[in-house]
């Protein structure tokens, strides 16, 4: 389940990691050795690199990871967060970094992955001092790494960024809300899922249960009532609910309720971790598929959908359509070459299903395989042409 990184000669530039020691375990007495073994951290999953970067005038405290570059520079957005421990830090950035080399691998995409990480309370008001160092340290990979938004940090966050290096994508004005181009991903997404369950991609007529009618639960509500789908929804939100039951004739129930809805499809566009021990014995449908990200609690929640008998969606293939506009941002793409990027998922999908099926494994695993396959290849090609 390792991606490849790259060859040993070009993978490893200078690893600075200061704020990665002391403070994660406050316990330890000066000189007696930490828990943290940083290089076990990184061969653990192979990651490229890891700069840590601190700023005494701003008391900017800053990680980037790196986990590949085979298909291209390292794509993750700055996440700006209160960790309890610089540790804690580090490890999120990695496991992040990871994931959207994934996620770029599948897309089709020719981006690698990293993830950046601010440490810090992110509601504070003195922020372009503090994301212009953040913009500095990313101007130190040289293009390795290229910064966007994510929790804890806005378009303008980005524009502070942008004064000090190029290598960063979602500014004000350029590609704007990604959420149509998601909500018509996680759509073709649906689609490939009835087709592989029923032989026919049409949801017309099929009963979709929808969690959050946010921007991707209402972009998404749209395509799938266009289609003759029967919606029933929900939302922590009466505002959103109102307009998803008003423009797509959907029903509304409420937000603890839509686990118990009998339909053929669950589509969770709201939060993370809503397949868990309580919610995957209630399911009363075929297929998961939504746009939230990480929506196994745990790995074995995917194995428990599969014997089940529910076909499951892979959250990082199905919601690509996000990273997809971004890398169109990134390439002066015209949106209707994003869109159709983004309509590629279901291609993609119905392969994952194929190398769940040939090789016997649940199919968020092989959406792993499909992800290593894609940078194994190019990184072989890549060694054997001048
Ligand atoms: P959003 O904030 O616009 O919408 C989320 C909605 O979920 C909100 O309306 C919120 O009120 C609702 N919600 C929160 N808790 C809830 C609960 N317990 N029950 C029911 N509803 C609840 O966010 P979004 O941009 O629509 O993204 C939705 C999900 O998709 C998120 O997990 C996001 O990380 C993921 N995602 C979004 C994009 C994108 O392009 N926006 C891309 C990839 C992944």
């Amino acid at each position: 389940m390792k991606a490849p990184a790259k060859s040993s000669g070009s993978s490893s530039p200078a690893v600075s990691t200061p704020a990665a020691s002391a403070a994660s375990d406050p316990g330890r007495k000066p000189g007696e050795r930490g828990r943290l073994d940083l290089f076990s951290l990184l061969a653990e999953h192979e990651h490229e690199q890891v700069s840590a970067y601190y700023d005494p005038s701003t008391g900017y405290r800053g990680i980037i990871a790196i986990h590949s570059t085979v298909l291209g520079p390292a794509l993750g957005g700055t996440r700006f967060w209160s960790y309890p421990s610089d540790e804690a830090a580090l490890r999120d950035c990695l496991r992040l970094a990871r994931g959207m080399t994934y996620k770029a691998a599948v897309a089709g995409l020719n981006l690698g992955g990293g993830k950046s990480v601010i440490i810090g309370d992110n509601r504070t008001p003195r922020r372009e001092a503090l994301f212009r160092a953040h913009g500095r340290h990313v101007e130190s990979l040289k293009g390795r790494y290229i910064t966007a938004e994510d929790v804890g940090t806005s378009t303008s966050d980005m524009e502070y960024i942008k004064a000090e290096t190029n290598h960063v994508t979602g500014l004000i004005g350029r590609s704007g809300d990604p959420s149509p181009v998601t909500a018509y991903g996680v759509y073709r997404g649906m689609k490939a899922c009835a087709r592989h369950r029923d032989g026919s991609e049409s949801l017309a007529g099929k009963s979709i249960a929808l969690q959050g009618c946010g921007s991707v639960g209402y972009h998404l509500a749209k395509l799938i009532f266009a289609e003759g789908a029967d919606i029933t929804c929900t939302d922590i939100d009466p505002q959103r609910v109102k307009r998803v039951v008003e423009e797509c004739g959907a029903k509304a129930v409420e937000p603890d309720a839509i686990y118990d809805v009998r339909a053929n499809l669950f589509a969770p566009c709201a939060l993370g971790a809503v397949i868990n021990d309580d919610t995957v014995q209630r399911l009363q449908v075929e297929i998961v598929a939504g746009a939230a990200n990480n929506q196994l609690a745990e790995d074995r929640h995917g194995d428990l959908l599969e014997r089940r008998g529910i076909t499951y969606a892979p959250d990082y293939v199905i919601n690509g359509g996000g990273l997809i506009n971004v890398n169109a941002e990134l390439h002066g793409w015209a949106p209707e070459r994003a869109r159709s990027k983004a309509g590629e998922i279901y291609d993609t999908l119905l392969r994952v299903f194929e190398i769940a099926r040939e090789e016997g494994i649940p199919s968020y695993q092989a959406a792993d395989r499909l992800a290593e396959q894609r940078i194994a290849a190019i990184a072989t090609v890549r060694r054997n042409f001048v």
